[in-house]
């Protein structure tokens, strides 16, 4: 299909009711519809979906989204179905289908109603769905989440190394790869994994200008020193992560016990007490969820003011997707974090268990948060740094929104230095 034939705003508009598109999209589709092989690098929240859902939408075949949460893709496909008379027009193919339903998805692509069929990582390698997929009209084959694919991302799943090997075998597709991970390193494995180091590389900028960034040392009285932070920020949405479900229960605890409205989320609880916590902080039943990392994945609420880290993350790229769930609607963001050394070794001891190679990439990892947290820099300028984007600390946007900047601490003493003289 001839991209220039299409007008792509008309499509935007029909399909999703947008006028305009957001950042990069409109190139980035252009690409895809140009069946170049493309690389999306986006923050959270930036639009990478649309990416690949409209260029599906207007062309011809199914195109096959590769995503590692089965609740994101049910989203996902329910989100799409929505926009369409067509229930069809989006499927997802995964272990839970009934026969009866594999069937009809089948149907449903053979007869070229399905315009996006999203599969888990582990079902694209049984040999039944590749066998059929090989004689229907792929358009594209996305890959979110791509950073999965890289042992030097956040979230690396041994199951994307094979994705490469199985698309081969279903013909000379297109690929668009999409991340919310900027790191260099991360995307070199990806270009290199898919095997596209060819592909059109679209990549935005990672500065939230709202955002504050702000790092306390972590003392005894860390719990009155969150209270208080919290009761300065009445009535705003937040999140709080710890390491443990432990910890998360004890400061759901103590929060609760000082009049603050908060709930515990994290994989110890059941599906249905997770879901109703969820739900609270979502309706704003309460205002605080205390939470490990198993929290936020595909959270979209916008007006999150505060994000805390009572532990430090074990990466600068967790924490960067972590506190990014504050400000999403613009507005105020404060990211604070608390670092001890302590913690490090703790994370360090956990680390020690895990096979010599992860233990390497842990620690490097480890290493990164460490010196974002001692740094005296701006951390903005730092975070950006090592996503490999400059940073003008002064002129840049939100350059003042750290605490660093705010107060120059080794600046002021460098300067009392001169005046010495
Ligand atoms: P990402 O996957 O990059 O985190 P999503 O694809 O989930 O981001 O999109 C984030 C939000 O932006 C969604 O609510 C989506 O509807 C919205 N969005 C995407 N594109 C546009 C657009 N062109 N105009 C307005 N809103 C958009
Ligand atoms: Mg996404």
């Amino acid at each position: 299909m001839n991209p220039n034939e299409i007008d792509i705003h008309k499509e935007l508009k029909k399909y999703f009711g947008f006028s305009q598109f957001k950042g990069l999209q409109e190139q980035v589709i252009k690409c895809v519809l140009n069946q170049e092989n493309t690389f999306v690098i986006m923050p959270t929240g930036g639009g990478k979906s649309l990416c690949y859902q409209l260029p599906a939408l207007i062309q011809e075949g199914t195109a096959i989204v590769v995503s590692p949460l089965i609740a994101l893709m049910k989203n996902q496909v329910d989100a799409i179905r929505s926009l369409s008379s067509e229930n069809g027009v989006a499927h997802v193919l995964n272990s839970s289908l009934t026969k009866t339903e594999i069937a009809q998805v089948k149907k449903d692509i053979t007869s070229g109603l399905t315009k996006l069929l999203y599969v888990a990582p582990e079902s694209l390698t049984k040999e039944e769905y590749v066998n059929f997929l090989k004689n229907v009209t792929i358009s594209f084959v996305a890959i979110d989440e791509a950073h999965c694919i890289s042992e030097w991302g956040h979230d690396f799943r041994p199951e994307y190394r094979n994705l490469k090997h199985i698309i081969k075998q279903l013909g000379d597709v297109p690929i668009i790869g999409l991340t919310a991970t900027a790191t260099p390193k991360v995307q070199e494995d990806i270009l290199k994994n898919l095997d596209m180091t060819d592909a059109k590389t679209f990549k935005a900028s990672f500065n939230r200008p709202n955002l504050y960034y702000e790092v306390r040392t972590k003392t005894k009285n860390i719990e009155s020193d969150i209270i208080r932070f919290i009761k300065q920020h009445k009535g705003k949405s937040g999140i709080i992560y710890c390491l443990s479900r432990k910890k998360v229960e004890a400061i759901a605890e103590v929060l609760q016990v000082n009049g603050i409205s908060a709930v515990p989320y994290h994989a110890g609880l059941d599906a249905k007490t997770r879901a109703r916590h969820q739900d609270m902080f979502l309706m704003e039943d309460v205002d605080v969820v205390v939470a490990t990392i198993a929290f936020g994945m595909g959270i979209d609420k916008p007006d999150v003011r505060f994000v805390i880290h009572h532990d430090i993350p074990k990466s600068l790229e967790s924490y960067y997707q972590e506190t990014g769930r504050a400000g999403r609607d613009g507005g105020e963001g404060h990211c604070l974090a608390y670092y001890s050394y302590k913690d490090v070794e703790k994370l360090e001891k956990f680390m020690s268990g895990k096979p010599v190679a992860e233990q390497e990439i842990g620690f490097a990892l480890l290493q990164e948060v460490v010196a974002y947290a001692e740094t005296s820099m701006s951390r903005r300028k730092f975070l950006l740094h090592y996503f490999g984007e400059e940073f003008d600390d002064v002129t840049g946007e939100g350059a003042d929104m750290d605490d660093n900047v705010r107060n120059p601490k080794t600046k002021i003493e460098a300067k009392d230095q001169v005046v010495q003289l």
